[in-house]
């Protein structure tokens, strides 16, 4: 059984599907058999900068976890994190952001690329096949600018635009990029940032997570151990979700334990598939 989960959303996200508090997402991990939960609400620099949408309110936010800790500190570690997305955007924002609230586990993603929409509204199906290869090589320019520029305990979904790609019924072909991967993926691996499976994949219908087991092996075949497991979860019951598959899946991957990062103190957990 794999009981960490370093990915979730509660009411605090501008997405957030049902406005399920803070509470409401402790109470289903323990119910679920969840050990150790990172609340991770988004904060995309730009999209707050440009009032693409509404800055959440972290303080609130914070009171909230400090709660839910006192609460369930029997039964679960709650983490105070973020999803923070477009760092490099805006780096001396991010930098003031980060030092203002002290989070305890911070996620770095790329939702956005420079002038661009977030991938979640790109029409896809417009696109060719070198369209799609040149959006990749830029996502990828800035995963690596995000890495380089560090102040994050996880670099979560990698292949996030791909998995629009392939709910638009299309496929792309990565491997023409796998030199770049594996000198992102060392620079994962030398900054010790955690490598985020997102198990969103099996519950949005991709049928695997993300980053997919070609990358997986890249990052394994380079030295890499340290994947962090997350749910993506934007309602309660989605929290620790097909984490069977996903257990199974990183076996396959070569993967032994999954981690959970808090105040950069790194939990370890045997990934068991035995009774799944
Ligand atoms: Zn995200
Ligand atoms: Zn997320």
């Amino acid at each position: 059984m794999m009981t960490y989960d370093s990915h979730t959303h509660s009411a605090y996200s501008f997405d957030s599907a049902g406005g399920y508090s803070v509470d409401d997402m402790c109470r289903a991990a323990i119910s679920k058999g969840i050990t150790h939960l990172a609340i991770t609400d988004h904060y995309d620099i730009n999209a707050v900068l440009e009032g693409l949408y509404t800055a959440p309110d972290i303080e609130k936010l914070k009171e909230e976890i400090e709660a839910a800790k006192k609460k369930y500190r029997d039964r679960l570690v709650v983490s105070f994190g973020i999803e923070l997305g477009s760092a490099i955007q805006y780096k001396k924002e991010a930098l003031s952001f980060l030092e203002k609230y002290e989070f305890e586990t911070v996620l770095a993603s790329v939702h956005y690329m420079r002038g661009h929409d977030d991938f979640y509204n790109w029409d896809m199906k417009s696109l060719n096949t070198q369209s799609l290869e040149n959006m990749w090589l830029l996502y990828l320019k800035d995963l690596e600018e995000t890495v380089e520029f560090g102040r994050s305990d996880v670099l979560c979904h990698l292949t996030y635009p791909i998995r629009y790609v392939r709910l638009a019924g299309k496929e792309l072909d990565i491997s023409f990029s796998d030199d770049i991967l594996e000198r992102i993926l060392k620079k994962v691996i030398k900054a010790q940032m955690l490598l985020e499976v997102n198990t969103s994949g099996y519950y949005q219908g991709l049928g695997e997570p993300l980053p997919d087991s070609h990358i997986l092996g890249i990052y394994r075949d380079c030295g890499g151990r340290l994947i962090s497991l997350g749910s993506d979860a934007h309602i309660p019951r989605n929290i620790g979700a097909s984490y069977a598959n996903a257990a199974r899946y990183l076996k396959k991957c070569g993967f032994s334990e999954v981690h959970f990062i808090k105040n950069k103190e790194i939990y370890k957990q045997k990934i068991q598939t035995e009774n799944l």
